[in-house]
């Protein structure tokens, strides 16, 4: 069994109420931000938390950077960087930690640096970053975060104690993006992390990482605390699911592009997670299954603002409004398949397996009657792939798109919508139009140069007053025939 909702109903509810408090990368970066995190989760509530966090901001990368270094031979540089990570942790945890608790969790420290410096030295002697590697390399930055972040939060007076995500979330073994097995996972979080919250202790646990059913180190893929946090919150049957991070909640759009960008008070489920599929930083697009199947409402709060009342993501909420939100999805590829004779059923089949053998996740897929046009993130395997279809079809791509999409739950449902968009966004050429399949969005594939101009002209379009400034609406975007799925 791998659905979470079904193994969730098999597990005893407690008789309290808990809520997962996620605090990501910049909730976490530095002592300051450790003692916001310290007052959020000690605040008198009804629900007891359970503390999910993510590794120091940019830790990750830090760590991947290591590991290339090494790999590509510079074993020097690799290690520069882990004693550059080490010094900052200990900086950290100095303005948090006193005492012997403070010479404890160095202690801590040196080992799990030392295993790292082992790490590295292993990658550099294989001269590869091999996934199964890199996912032991990467998750360090949430276990030392979490040590961390547990000893803070115990020298400010909270009872919290640590529980290795390692024991808890077990997954398949797809390196770097595991998918949790739900059942296991759920058992294990009810027999390892509710005796703690019912002995009325503050669990404190990494995201991002799990293991094997062996206790082979995984990852979730970047950005998986969010998903972390659902995973525990669905298991333990949390009334809500917080996850803290630097802005006051999930905007009209990256506040990167647009600095005018605002809050949004409330969200359906099928709204917050299209915005994460398309491009959304704010959460793990994977965040919200695991919520949607146990209903647990979601909470995207600002933790240098926590009095900002965020943004609620619930079931249902009321369709009223039109575009909710604007994303870019840069990195995209539009593949055309044409079939060398006709376009018959088993090409469609054949498209899929060899797509699957090959690993390649496709984003959107469009059927006409005559080519086929894919949407995907990576353009790696494609020479492989076009390959396999030779004879059968001619498979061309062109990369540097990006899928800039309108979020809302009425969007298709309004066709004005639509006709604002081409107003805004007329004389930037529109290579694709992804409409219909969902109720939800439209997307616009354009050359990733132009998407940050299409996601402000948009925005301005949708949520300011003033009208956009454009010109030669008239020259009109190519829509594929068929119904993006
Ligand atoms: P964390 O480290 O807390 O997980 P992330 O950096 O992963 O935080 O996600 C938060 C960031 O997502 C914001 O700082 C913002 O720059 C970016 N972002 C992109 N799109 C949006 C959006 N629509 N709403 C809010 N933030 C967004
Ligand atoms: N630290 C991991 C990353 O940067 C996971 C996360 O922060 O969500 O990808
Ligand atoms: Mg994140």
């Amino acid at each position: 069994m791998n659905d979470p909702s079904e193994a969730s109903r098999e597990a005893a509810s407690p008789s309290f109420e808990c809520v997962v408090m996620k605090f990501g990368g910049t909730s976490v970066e530095d002592a300051a931000a450790v003692r916001r995190l310290c007052r959020l989760v000690a605040r008198p509530s009804p629900q007891r938390p359970v503390v999910v966090v993510s590794a120091l901001a940019k830790v990750t990368d830090q760590l991947m950077n290591a590991g290339g270094a090494a790999a590509a031979g510079h074993l020097d540089s690799a290690r520069e960087i882990l004693q550059v990570l080490y010094r900052r942790h200990e900086t950290v945890a100095s303005g948090l930690v006193k005492g012997d608790e403070r010479s404890r969790l160095f202690r801590q420290f040196a080992d799990d640096f030392k295993a790292l410096d082992k790490m590295v030295l292993r990658i550099a002697s294989e001269k590869a970053l091999i996934p199964r590697m890199q996912d032991s390399l990467l998750g360090a930055g949430e276990s030392l975060s979490s040590i961390l972040v547990q000893s803070a939060l115990q020298a400010a007076g909270v009872d919290a104690t640590l529980v290795d995500a390692r024991e808890c979330i077990v997954t398949d073994a797809a390196h770097t993006r595991a998918t949790p097995l739900w059942d296991e996972t759920n058992k294990r979080l009810q027999a390892i992390v509710l005796p703690s919250l019912e002995a009325g202790q503050v669990p404190v646990m990494g995201g991002f990482v799990g293991a094997t059913r062996d206790g082979i180190p995984t990852t979730l893929g970047r950005g998986g605390s969010d998903f972390s946090a659902s995973i525990v919150g669905a298991g333990l049957h949390a009334s809500r699911i917080e996850i803290w991070t630097d802005v006051d909640g999930i905007l009209t759009t990256d506040p990167n592009l647009c600095p005018d960008a605002r809050r949004v008070a409330r969200m359906s489920f099928d709204e917050a997670a299209d915005l994460a599929y398309f491009g959304a930083k704010v959460l793990h697009p994977a965040t919200l299954l695991p919520a949607v199947r146990s209903n647990i409402p979601v909470w995207v709060l600002n933790s240098r603002n926590p009095e900002c009342p965020g943004t609620e993501i619930v079931a249902f909420c009321e369709p009223a409004d039109g575009v909710k939100a604007i994303t870019a999805k840069r990195g995209v590829a539009i593949v055309d398949v044409e079939p060398v004779r006709w376009f018959a059923p088993e090409l469609l089949r054949e498209v899929f397996d060899v797509f699957e053998r090959h690993q390649h996740s496709l984003d959107l897929l469009s059927a006409s009657r005559g080519s086929l046009s894919l949407l995907v993130s990576s353009v790696s395997g494609l020479p492989a792939i076009a390959e396999e279809l030779k004879g059968m079809a001619n498979v061309r791509w062109e990369n540097h798109k990006a899928l800039v999409c309108l979020v809302g739950e009425q969007v298709r449902r309004r066709p004005e919508i639509a006709s604002q968009a081409f107003r805004a966004i007329g004389d930037i050429e529109v290579r694709m139009i992804c409409q219909g399949a969902s109720e939800r969005n439209i997307g616009f594939l354009v050359d990733e140069s132009r998407a940050e101009g299409a996601v402000q002209r948009l925005h301005r379009a949708f949520f300011s007053n003033s009208e956009p400034a454009v010109a030669n609406t008239s020259q009109a975007m190519c829509q594929a025939e068929g119904a993006w799925l």
